[in-house]
């Protein structure tokens, strides 16, 4: 993923960063441990340029990702090996990381099957209910929620099946847990770079899978992080929701401006910009770039992208924001006219969140965007509405298939290289950090070694790609039995 697009039998890490990289790096004497890859395919570690990592991180009980399971009989499988970790009693979750569309029957799984799970279960697909299995029925019905005969839940009981489950299961010690296992969990799958993009604002305890409390939710990876324990490197947005016409205007966007600092932090922790909402309107694109932060906000229609790209050009037209590295993300519907504006005023696009979506034709248009100047990478925008995988994520752009194997990109999908170009190198731009995202001299020493090669297997085995060894900053993070 360098500018050659080389490709290179050895790569040599040194105090965290590439040293040399080529076919003829030597033995480099005493004092440096050599990895046989054994002729596997090693790529630069993915970097996720928008996704929700942290709420992920944050998540009630044992929680458990099943983004790399695609059988019902798989995902209770990994279940069950989960539950040699937590006592006896003890919830095991699932909460985002799962979409009923990517097991066959196009469902979660019923209270029959998990109960082969000998502890509570509760599983909250990204994109519709809840399902229990047995143990996890009774002790939610004690605390008021109800569940129907096959383990469902849905409607307002959803609400407060989640909502109890923070109540009775989050505290310091387990958020930091989770932060710990969401974090290990995306570097199985390869990825060594997260740029968080908030979540909705609860001030205490509130039920909706996308809320947390943007002011605390850091801390458990702050905590990690102190522990010199991070698996991964995150970059922190903000996300600001205030209304145009609050009064006083721009009540939480304007004290952060003031009083926190952008692209602050160090290699494994760094504040970035506002995203993925700016809030406030015109007034508060306009505090943004006076102050000269980063703002980026999401559009799931044309009509909604023609509008922030026309309030964006007003604003450009008081205070330039051509270096500020703006962003849209999403832009399912993004004609080639408003590329050429976006791109006049120094703004890039993150495409992406595909394998969960229906429909035809649903863009963005990746084929049109290759073609164009604009900045664009890759991002899931998964963790709570739909998955953060990248093999999924990776096929989908590649086929053009959601996870049901329906056809939703037209004639714009991409290549492989293409797209993993997407989800590394090209990520640069978007987290702002020129060493990552390339096994180059200088960079940083984040690469995965694939259970497979992603540039030849079938499309349908792509999805299946993990990780056997993540290194990040020369620190193996991930290791499943390739050393
Ligand atoms: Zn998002």
């Amino acid at each position: 993923m360098d500018a050659a697009n080389r490709t290179v039998s050895r790569a040599l890490i040194r105090g965290g960063r590439f040293a040399a990289v080529g076919d003829n790096v030597g033995d480099q004497g005493r004092g440096v441990r050599r990895i046989d890859l054994k002729g596997r395919t090693a790529i630069p570690g993915i970097i996720d340029a928008h996704n929700h990592i942290v709420l992920v991180g944050n998540r009630p009980g044992w929680h458990t990702p099943l983004e790399h399971v695609l059988t019902i009989p798989d995902a209770i499988a990994a279940l069950r090996k989960r539950s040699a970790d937590v006592p006896r009693g003890e919830f095991i979750t699932t909460i985002g990381p799962v979409a009923a569309m990517q097991f066959p029957e196009s469902r979660l799984p019923t209270l029959q099957e998990l109960d082969a799970v000998d502890r509570p279960v509760y599983i909250q697909a990204a994109q519709g209910g809840a399902r229990v299995n047995s143990l996890a029925k009774a002790w939610l019905e004690s605390k008021g929620v109800a569940v129907a005969a096959d383990g469902a839940i849905a409607g307002p009981a959803l609400n407060l099946a989640l909502k109890t489950l923070r109540q009775e299961l989050l505290t310091p010690e387990t958020r930091k847990r989770g932060a710990r296992d969401a974090l290990q969990y995306y570097a199985s799958l390869g990825i060594t770079t997260h740029r968080d993009c908030g979540a909705f604002h609860a001030e205490g305890i509130e039920g909706g899978i996308a809320s947390e409390n943007v002011y605390t939710m850091h801390q458990p990876f702050l905590a990690l992080h102190r522990d010199g324990a991070m698996p991964a490197r995150l970059r922190i947005e903000f996300l600001h929701q205030d209304s145009p016409t609050a009064n006083p205007p721009l009540p939480t966007l304007g004290p952060r401006l003031r009083n926190s600092f952008p692209f602050f932090g160090d290699e494994w922790i760094r504040t970035g910009g506002i995203a993925e909402f700016t809030g406030g309107g015109l007034d508060g694109l306009r505090a943004i770039a006076r102050a000269g932060w980063r703002g980026e906000d999401h559009t799931l229609n044309l009509a909604n992208v023609t509008q922030l790209i026309k309030d964006r050009e007003t604003v450009n037209a008081e205070t330039p924001i051509g270096n500020l590295r703006w962003i849209i993300s999403h832009i399912p519907q993004f004609p080639v006219e408003l590329a050429d504006r976006a791109n006049a005023i120094g703004i890039g696009v993150l495409v992406g969140w595909g394998p969960t979506r229906t429909g035809t034709n649903v863009g963005p248009p990746y084929r049109m965007l290759m073609s164009h100047p604009i900045k664009k990478g890759y991002h899931s925008d998964g963790g709570d509405i739909t998955v953060i995988n990248p093999w999924l994520n990776l096929y989908t752009i590649v086929t053009g298939k959601n996870l049901a194997g329906q056809p939703i990109l037209g004639d714009q999908a991409l290549s492989r290289q293409e797209a993993l170009w997407l989800a590394t190198a090209a990520n640069k731009w978007f987290i702002w950090e020129d060493d990552l995202g390339s096994i180059e001299v200088g960079n940083r020493g984040d690469l995965a070694v694939l259970d497979r090669d992603c540039f030849t297997v079938a499309d349908d085995d792509l999805r299946r790609t993990r990780s056997l060894l993540t290194v990040v900053g020369g620190r193996i993070v991930h290791n499943d039995g390739l050393v």
